[in-house]
């Protein structure tokens, strides 16, 4: 096939996965021209994998205008329950309750613009799906390969497969592999897994069974410990469809014996029909590199971590947002493709401490636990408070980063503490008219702080900006905001580029990627 023939366009995603989506979604929002290439034609219910959607990809899900459709997609609304519940069985005793897991709260907090939300993955993947076939500019191809990537000195090109075997290619100036851990893309730029995997082989069944009920109340999680039969069970919707996770169990006898293992986890026979299984192992792998040239492993490409603390597809979004802003500013004229030197060392340090926090969460398991409250509650607290890490994580030492006078507090994965330092995302506050400092925000960067007549350096940096062509607004924030009287240089992600007393001191060179 000549290349000379291949279709072009500004970003080729390969992989329409959480990761693959969310890129799509964050390229839309800036309006930068996308082809999502994507095997699966339909999303599978049966292997719903994810359920938990964490307040920060709530906060980028806001950003492009989904977070209420995908809280009204969600079967379990989060003022059905905010707990998870560990017990002897569902039918059995109670040991111990945690409130507000994984960040699920009805309440208004000043420390985020969006509480987590349970929701299975494939819900989120239709609701992200259907947002980004109605974005100009954005061409999602289902049931399409990529079997082939390579890359000449101003572009790559993927080689495709589509949904009748006829291959064809398409040329783009940058490529996000977001194919995930099995994907293509990887080792095509060369790139391989460094880690390792489980020994523990896990067994995950959905089933219907419409009369299972419970007196342990409503929960998005029942532990069921110290039992023949342990494991995580939960619902997937209120009419009747659960799920469950068997540690320890290996497919063979998982496959043979489902039934007997849900009547153990439900402490009592009850009817059910059995409608898939995924058996699957935890691993901990990261690649030894996250890019070369024109092409980028985005989401489970570039690392995998087990799911223990929710925090796998959540990680994914976070690198697609990353990756994808700055791709828009260097298309867009305003940063140099230095820029995108900055995506692998900041999404690293967030990636290694994700898979360190799922590792420590991995070591107690439902059949590891004790029936004792004091216990679970001093082993397991990381696994369901995780601000500290959801909302914590820092890209202080970055090359985009304003240098750190101070260094970065010592990450703590359960408590977040908001702070302006460089690198951390913006404190978020609650607006007195009652809407969120984040909507305030541009979808460039934001120079966030007092009102601009009130600083004669603010003018200055916005003809330096207007100059680059850096597109920056302004924002203000209340009266009692703890920073209120100093200038905070906000990225597109919400990310903290710069601290200062006077905006002069900006440098917006090193903020874009311009710096030598
Ligand atoms: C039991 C379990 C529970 C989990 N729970 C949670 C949770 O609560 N919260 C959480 O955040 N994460 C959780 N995860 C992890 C989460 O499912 C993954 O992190 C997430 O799906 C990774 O997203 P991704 O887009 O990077 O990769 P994937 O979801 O693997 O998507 C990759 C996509 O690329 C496509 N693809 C593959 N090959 C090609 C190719 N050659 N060309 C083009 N496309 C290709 C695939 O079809 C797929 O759609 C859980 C995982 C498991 C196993």
């Amino acid at each position: 096939m000549s290349a000379a023939h291949a279709e072009g366009t500004t970003v080729l995603v390969a992989g329409g996965g959480p990761a693959g989506l969310a890129a799509a979604a964050e390229l839309a929002l800036h309006g930068v021209d996308c082809v999502v290439i994507e095997p699966r034609v339909e999303v599978s219910h049966r292997r719903p994998r994810a359920k938990t959607t964490n307040a920060r990809t709530m906060e980028h899900l806001r950003r492009w205008g989904l977070a209420d459709g995908l809280r009204a997609a969600a079967p379990l609304k989060v003022a059905w329950s905010q707990r998870v519940t560990f017990c002897e069985s569902l039918t059995g005793r109670r040991i111990t309750d945690f409130d507000h897991a994984f960040g699920l709260t009805t309440e208004r907090d000043d420390r985020f613009a969006e509480a987590g939300q349970q929701v299975p993955q494939p819900v989120v993947e239709e609701v992200l799906r259907r947002h980004i076939r109605g974005r100009p500019g954005v061409d999602l191809r289902l049931g399409h390969t990529v079997t082939a990537v390579r890359q000449d000195a101003d572009r790559a090109v993927a080689t495709v497969r589509d949904g009748q075997g006829a291959a064809y290619e398409i040329g783009a100036r940058w490529l996000l592999g977001c194919d995930g851990a099995a994907g293509v893309v990887r080792e095509q730029i060369g790139g391989r897994f460094v880690g390792r995997s489980d020994p523990r082989p896990n067994f995950n069944v959905v089933f219907r069974a419409p009369t299972l009920e419970t007196d342990l109340g409503p929960a998005v999680q029942y532990w069921v410990v110290g039992a023949a039969a342990s494991g995580l069970i939960g619902r997937l919707d209120l009419s009747g469809t659960w799920w469950a996770i068997m540690p320890g169990v290996d497919p063979d006898y998982g496959i043979a014996h489902a039934s007997e293992l849900i009547t153990g986890l439900v402490g009592a026979p009850v009817d059910h029909e059995v409608l898939a299984s995924d058996p699957w192992t935890a691993r901990l792998l990261i690649a030894d590199t996250f890019r070369d040239r024109r092409v980028f492993l985005v989401g489970e490409s570039a690392h995998v971590n087990p799911p223990w603390g929710g925090h796998g597809f959540n990680t994914c979004v976070g690198d697609a947002v990353n990756v994808a802003w700055k791709i828009a500013a260097v298309e867009q004229g305003w940063a140099p493709p230095g820029l995108l030197g900055s995506y692998e060392p900041e999404r690293r340090g967030v990636v290694e401490q994700t898979v360190a926090s799922a590792e420590a969460n991995m070591r107690n398991l439902a059949g590891d636990l004790p029936r004792d409250e004091q216990t679970i509650h001093a082993a397991k607290r990381t696994e369901f408070y995780s601000f500290g890490l959801v909302l914590g994580y820092s890209y202080a030492g970055s090359p985009v980063v304003q240098p750190a006078a101070r260094p970065p507090a010592v990450t703590d994965v359960t408590s977040y503490t908001p702070a302006a330092e460089p690198g951390a995302r913006l404190p978020h506050e609650w607006l007195p008219d009652g809407s969120s400092l984040y909507d305030r925000l541009g979808t460039g960067f934001t120079l966030v702080g007092p009102a601009p007549g009130r600083h004669p350096g603010v003018a200055g940096l916005v003809s330096r900006a207007r100059q680059r062509r850096i597109p920056l607004a302004l924002a203000e924030p209340s009266a009692s905001y703890p920073w209120r009287t100093e200038f905070l240089l906000v990225r597109p992600d919400q990310h903290i580029a710069w601290r200062a007393a006077d905006p002069s001191d900006i440098d917006l060179d090193l903020v874009t990627g311009a710096s030598p």
